[in-house]
């Protein structure tokens, strides 16, 4: 027997991944009288996409990705993207500092590594790219620090595992900045789900798959969930909706109505890592060695070559390659894209298979790759591996958002997108990059969507600012804020941190 409190809740986050698990201790904290409860269908949190192995665990700041600094036709390196995802990281680390001064975290060596971020790249054309977006980059205080060399010997010194067994000939460079890191975002999902659910008035239930959203007269939302354990359903009734069931919130979109997700479809990418856990091999490489993407290739599958630490362990890890399933989620059904689709999405899915054949390729070429051809690609940035040390481990899925346009019919996108109902009483997070690096700012867009009435001076913005300090302030513009923020996050994640000639005032909100 449910309890009245089971039945009727101010809040429903469905999915218990790293972004519900965000959005929830923020809206605890800023109102601690509200009562949430998390939907989730598997029975545990963080068996997904935020898992540990499902993703590659990079604290996205976009200092080693080259897709965030593409070049524009005059040759110039355009940092736009980057500078966004870098100052979007910064969040993170201030939600996440909050939390570790508030003792909800206890250690944050139990998700956060210091892992040097590095770009590598071989051949002319692209020796001379890295030496341009390196200028470009190192110009701007956010990436302070940064380092570049042509030197096959300095590369050495950085990732010898990348440069050994090669002849030597080509011409090489890499950039690297110390500052970056490595996130167990399984681990992380795990603290906050339990600091959240340790409050009263909030609850996880496992085992509970969403079914069903449907609005009653009064504005609120009724929520089927069907036991998965005993196939029991029961309804949730709540005032606000969070769909954050990662591949799974699409379906759920188009199961609410609202007329803001018409024409949105989902084109699923699914993953695979090379692994090595030899402990001899992986205390030889200290670094996340980004690559450039193969041409046609989605962004997210650029090759890079990883210093993991999950548990405590030390791993390798390498790839993705990219592969095509029909699934929404690793532990979804075959039927997945095929029961997404609607008379509204017909359209935009094919204009999307239409307008990117290159991408088709790309996918069929991976879905063909023998072992043969995935040790291949490993030997780019780690010419000496012997396949023995390494094992496959399936990595999630990811579903790439295809949206309506006028224009074209649809459009392929690779980042996220909040979608919600006019009345902000619902919002769904659709697509997956840059990913759990950015849960913090894509929670605060989440408040600034649907909670705007609550930000005020008089209700939560004081707060707001306590947790995150440069709340209202760019960092991409204020140099010297951006550079406190980093120097007080650093010190309470124990990453490390480009140092500064004169010490500085400690982190403090600022008056926007
Ligand atoms: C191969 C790969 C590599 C990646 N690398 C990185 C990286 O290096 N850095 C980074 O920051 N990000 C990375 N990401 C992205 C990152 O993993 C995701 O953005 C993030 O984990 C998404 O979190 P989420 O909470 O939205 O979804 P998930 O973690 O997938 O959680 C969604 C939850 O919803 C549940 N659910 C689904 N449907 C229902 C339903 N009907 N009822 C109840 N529950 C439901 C699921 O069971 C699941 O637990 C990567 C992703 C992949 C796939």
């Amino acid at each position: 027997m449910l309890a009245a409190s089971d039945r009727e809740t101010d809040v429903v986050l469905i999915g218990a991944g790293i972004m519900s698990a965000t959005l929830g201790v923020f809206l605890r904290e800023l109102e601690p009288s509200l009562s949430i409860q998390i939907l989730e269908s598997l029975g545990d949190c963080a068996q997904e996409s935020s898992d540990a192995w499902n993703n590659a665990g990079t604290g996205h700041a976009a200092n080693c990705e080259m897709n965030y600094t593409p070049q524009r036709p005059d040759g110039s390196i355009d940092i736009s993207k980057a500078l966004q995802v870098n100052v979007e990281f910064d969040l993170s680390r201030q939600f996440w500092s909050y939390l570790v001064g508030l003792g909800a975290i206890a250690d944050p060596r139990s998700f956060i590594h210091p892992v040097p971020h590095m770009s590598f790249v071989h051949g002319a054309e692209n020796v001379a790219f890295l030496r341009k977006r390196f200028k470009a980059m190192s110009a701007h205080h956010c990436y302070e620090g940064m380092e570049h060399t042509e030197s096959p010997a300095q590369i050495a010194e950085w990732a010898p595992l990348v440069m050994e067994g090669r002849s030597g000939d080509e011409p090489v460079a890499a950039t690297r900045i110390i500052t970056g890191t490595d996130v167990d975002y399984g681990a992380l999902t795990h603290l906050l789900v339990s600091h959240l659910v340790n409050q009263p008035g909030c609850a996880v239930h496992y085992n509970s798959c969403v079914t069903g959203l449907d609005r009653e007269q009064g504005g609120r939302w009724r929520i089927e969930v069907r036991d998965a354990a005993s196939g029991e359903t029961r309804s949730v009734r709540a005032k606000f909706v969070f769909i954050g069931a990662g591949g799974g919130a699409l379906p759920l979109l188009e199961k609410s109505g609202i007329p803001q997700g018409r024409g949105y479809g989902g084109f699923p990418v699914s993953g695979i890592w090379l692994r090595c856990d030899d402990p001899e091999i992986n205390k030889r490489h200290h670094a996340k060695v980004y690559g450039k993407a193969a041409v046609g290739s989605p962004p997210m599958s650029v090759p890079h070559l990883d210093t993991r630490v999950i548990g405590g362990r030390h791993s390798l890890l390498f790839g993705p390659y990219a592969g095509f399933s029909s699934k929404f989620l690793k532990h979804g059904s075959l039927l997945d894209l095929f029961e997404s689709i609607r008379p509204a999405n017909v359209k935009p899915l094919l204009s999307v298979a239409r307008d990117n054949f290159d991408l088709t390729e790309y996918l069929v070429g991976q879905v063909l790759q023998s072992e043969g051809h995935r040790l291949a690609a490993l030997d780019e940035y780690f010419p000496k591996a012997d396949p023995k040390d390494w094992r496959l481990q399936v990595a999630g899925q990811r579903v790439q958002i295809i949206k309506p346009d006028v224009k074209r019919g649809g459009l392929l996108e690779f980042g996220t997108e909040l979608v919600g109902a006019d009345d902000h009483s619902l919002v769904a997070l659709l697509g997956a990059s840059p990913g759990a690096s950015t849960a913090a700012f894509i929670a605060i867009s989440v408040l600034e969507k649907c909670f705007a009435g609550e930000l005020t001076a008089s209700a939560w913005l004081p707060k707001l600012k306590q947790i995150i300090p440069s709340y209202g302030v760019s960092l991409i513009d204020d140099a010297d804020f951006s550079r406190q923020i980093r120097a007080a996050t650093a010190e309470v994640l124990k990453v490390d941190n480009i140092p500064q000639p004169a010490a500085r005032a400690p982190m403090a909100a600022k008056r926007a």
